[in-house]
């Protein structure tokens, strides 16, 4: 599928399932790399709902042993981001002590990430790192700093492998992105 319709808006393919994967493969490379001779424990934090998707298949690729949780949060409405960040649902078990490893689907302007980051280090976990699948440098202007990209892409919106616009289109193997 090369183009798909929600509402009023048309989008074309980004990147194929096969990219997603050889970007994901990447990621849990390096990974693997920083956390292999960790003894401590980690945990996997995802942020919902976009991140489900990636997590999913970055969790299969890991090759440590961690728990995985989920945190959600909301700031966006429709195709901008509002800049208000809610904590809809906390992370659920004790975090302190342990090594935190921060899972987003993308990182826009950076609020939404910042937000948690924060949150995150106010309950003294041992060390806390984040991820994303896709970053957009130009809108954060590498303000925060992210310790797994997996590609970087121009301010453009996306859905699909788990991004949604209004809720729809999360279940696309591929990533789409809005042609204007
Ligand atoms: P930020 O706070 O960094 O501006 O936005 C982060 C959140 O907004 C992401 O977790 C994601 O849920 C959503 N978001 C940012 N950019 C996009 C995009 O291009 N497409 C979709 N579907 N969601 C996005
Ligand atoms: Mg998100």
């Amino acid at each position: 599928m090369e183009i798909v319709n929600y509402f009023d808006k048309t989008f074309e393919l980004f990147l194929s399932s096969y990219q997603l994967d050889e970007i994901v493969k990447t990621l849990a490379e390096d990974i693997n790399k920083q956390y292999e001779n960790v003894q401590e424990d980690i945990i996997l934090v995802g942020i919902l709902n976009g991140s489900f998707v990636f997590i999913s298949d970055l969790v299969r690729k890991l090759s440590f042993e961690f728990e995985v949780e989920f945190a959600k949060l909301k700031s966006y409405d429709g195709t901008e981001s509002t800049g208000d960040i809610d904590i809809v649902l906390d992370v659920p078990v004790s975090i302190e002590g342990k090594h935190i490893i921060i899972i987003e689907d993308i990182v826009d302007t950076g609020l939404t990430i910042e937000e948690f980051i924060n949150n995150v280090k106010r309950k003294n976990p041992l060390s806390v790192k984040t991820c994303t699948l896709l970053s957009k440098p130009e809108v954060h202007n590498d303000i925060i700093d992210i310790d797994f990209v997996g590609l970087e892409i121009s301010p453009e919106f996306v859905i699909g492998y788990g991004l949604d616009i209004n809720g729809l289109g999360r279940q696309l193997s591929g990533v789409y992105r809005l042609v204007t």
